[in-house]
């Protein structure tokens, strides 16, 4: 899933200073996981920029709403006239989230109430983690499973490298190397014959931006121009 934190309360509120009848619109699929910008993080902060406001003597009209997902028009599409009823939104969605609002809402305003921070895995309860930097060549099955891009601090293809102590990265803060737990993995799974192969130099050409995917069997002529684009 998409990992994202709220930006500070102080930031939201300079960048929504301006604005007289503000829509809050939540995402209910990652960023709501991860806490950051689901039904009820719509709801505290709709309490707190209500609270602030009034402390400050500012009259500022506050909606809330919260969509299946942001990044997708057909969940959009319903609330287009309600938020076209707002000066602007404060969006709690991812940043692909963010730019799908603002294409369909054009030309209103759509400030991101969030940071998009990475792609990662749900550790515990209140605890994520980057787990793939969507590389788009994906080696797992060379790496037991075990992401070297974003799993270590140099995205090394071939490692460990010299600082890798007692199966600790040299960057500190108590990182796990990467490639101690990819080779971990690959001595319990019987593959440790994957450690001879030396991976090439990556093709950074299959992570060129901004990237498209289209599944053929929904392309239309006139789709494929306009995916051309
Ligand atoms: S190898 Fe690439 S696609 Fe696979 S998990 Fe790592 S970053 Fe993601
Ligand atoms: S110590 Fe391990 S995780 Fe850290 S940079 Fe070197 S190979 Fe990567």
């Amino acid at each position: 899933m998409i990992v994202g934190e709220r930006k500070p309360l102080e930031q939201i509120r300079e960048k929504v200073q301006d604005y007289k009848k503000l829509l809050i619109l939540g995402c209910g699929t990652c960023v709501s996981v991860c806490m950051a910008g689901g039904e009820k993080e719509v709801e505290l902060l709709a309490s707190q920029l209500r609270m602030a406001n009034k402390l400050a003597g500012k009259d500022v009209e506050i909606g809330e709403a919260t969509i299946q997902r942001q990044c997708d028009r057909e969940y959009i599409e319903p609330i287009i006239e309600k938020a076209k009823s707002y000066d602007a939104v404060l969006s709690l969605g991812c940043g692909a989230g963010v730019q799908m609002v603002a294409d369909l809402l054009e030309p209103e305003t759509v400030v991101p109430g969030l940071n998009t921070r990475f792609i990662g895995v749900t550790l515990e309860e209140g605890m994520w983690a980057e787990r793939c930097r969507a590389c788009g060549d994906c080696v797992l099955g060379e790496t037991g499973g075990i992401c070297p891009i974003a799993m270590c601090a140099k995205s090394l293809l071939n490692g460990p490298c010299g600082g890798s102590q007692d199966g600790k990265c040299e960057t500190g803060e108590g990182r796990d190397c990467a490639w101690v737990l990819i080779i971990e993995r690959l001595a319990k799974q019987g593959k440790l014959d994957n450690l001879s192969k030396v991976f090439p130099v990556k093709d950074h050409s299959a992570q060129f931006h901004p990237a498209k995917q289209v599944n053929e069997a929904y392309l239309r002529p006139e789709k494929e121009e306009a995916h051309a684009r």
